[in-house]
């Protein structure tokens, strides 16, 4: 069998995979039978063997999730349940503990998760990349996929690299991310009942340039929809703050400096030293959500032909976080289903 990806940017990885926070998460936060906790447990070991074996940059270097009033102490205790029903390593800290780490820090408590790191995402897809073509596989750059049609269980596929030029195949992956939708409305027969919506979650990031106690990845205790405002490093050490969360209608990548004033509330209650000063603009990522702002968290979305009918056809919807994570084993699931096909 041999693989084409049809990329419509001159680069690989320019889309949600260049604009996120780089975290090797653990698995602790999603239901134990949803694919999210299913993929970020084995994609998580899966990825620091990749990385090790492929000397990608990645650092295991912890993560605390700190309660900053007693309040959240409940929903902590909820997060450490969840994580050790999935399975994950955590430690659950009483406040003399999480005090004695962080004094600089407001901690009524917290949980070390020891298997939570950062990876260098560019490297990660470059070597990717590399994997694919070195398996004889082709990656079409400046290519974009227009529409496909099946007949005769053969999808002729409609792209443009400049011209039209049509390829036959007897698979087909829809792996677009936030043009998922798009791109699913452009194959036919998939059902549009067989199609989610994509609503676009806007996730700021400042940097933070001054002193900081920060040793580890700290995440304030976060509802359903988000992880907070949280402490994460790049792989060069350098701190930010983020993503914050802002749902919009249209893509839209550029950067809202008012939000500062939140950052610095928000930080502010776990971390009372913060110098506003030292705290500037960094980046926005967009979050490919399958649910709207009133709904509950969804799963990751992939179908096949046991769910809509087409053989040959993987469609996925709603990789958000922990994507990353889960890129190697949402990749063997995926090669699974085209097998048993
Ligand atoms: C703010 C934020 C923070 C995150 N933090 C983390 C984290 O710390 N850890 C983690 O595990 N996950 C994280 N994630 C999730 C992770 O980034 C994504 O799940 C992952 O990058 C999605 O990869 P993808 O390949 O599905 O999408 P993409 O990287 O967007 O790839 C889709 C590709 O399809 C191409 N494409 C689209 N339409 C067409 C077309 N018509 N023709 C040809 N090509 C097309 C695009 O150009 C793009 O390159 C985060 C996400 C966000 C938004």
């Amino acid at each position: 069998m041999s693989v084409a990806v049809i990329e419509k940017e001159s680069r690989t990885g320019e889309g949600i995979s260049s604009r996120n926070s780089g975290v090797i998460h653990a698995g602790m936060y999603y239901p134990q039978s949803s694919l999210k906790t299913k993929f970020c447990i084995s994609g998580n070991k899966l990825l620091y063997e990749y990385a090790k074996n492929k000397n990608i940059n990645h650092k295991k270097i912890g993560k605390y999730i700190i309660a900053s009033k007693p309040s959240e102490l409940k929903r902590l205790k909820d997060i450490y349940d969840q994580g050790i029903i999935n399975g994950v390593n955590l430690e659950l800290c009483q406040k003399d503990k999480t005090n004695s780490l962080y004094p600089e820090l407001i901690t009524e408590g917290g949980i070390f998760s020891p298997n939570t790191g950062i990876i260098d995402v560019p490297e990660l897809i470059t070597s990717l990349e590399g994997d694919i073509q070195h398996n004889g596989g082709l990656v079409s750059l400046n290519t974009a996929f227009l529409k496909a049609t099946q007949k005769d269980n053969l999808f002729e596929i409609k792209c443009n690299d400049g011209k039209d030029f049509t390829v036959y195949s007897k698979n087909l992956i829809n792996s677009a991310g936030i043009s998922s939708e798009m791109v699913s409305k452009n194959i036919k027969p998939l059902h549009s009942r067989h199609i989610y919506p994509i609503n676009y979650a806007k996730g700021h990031y400042f940097k933070y340039t001054g002193d900081h106690p920060f040793k580890t990845l700290v995440y304030p205790v976060s509802d359903e929809f988000t992880s907070g405002l949280h402490v994460g490093f790049d792989i060069a050490g350098q701190i930010r703050f983020g993503p914050s969360i802002d749902w919009i209608d249209e893509i839209d990548y550029s950067f809202n400096d008012s939000l500062k004033d939140h950052f610095i509330n928000s930080i502010q209650s776990y971390w009372p030293g913060l110098n506003p000063d030292k705290l500037q603009p960094d980046y926005v990522g967009i979050r490919p959500k399958i649910q709207n702002a009133k709904e509950h968290m969804m799963d990751f979305s992939i179908l096949d032909s046991k769910n809509h009918g087409i053989n040959g056809l993987i469609n996925i919807q709603g990789i958000e976080s922990p994507g990353v994570t889960s890129c190697l084993s949402i990749g063997d699931y995926v090669t699974n289903l085209i097998l048993e096909n």
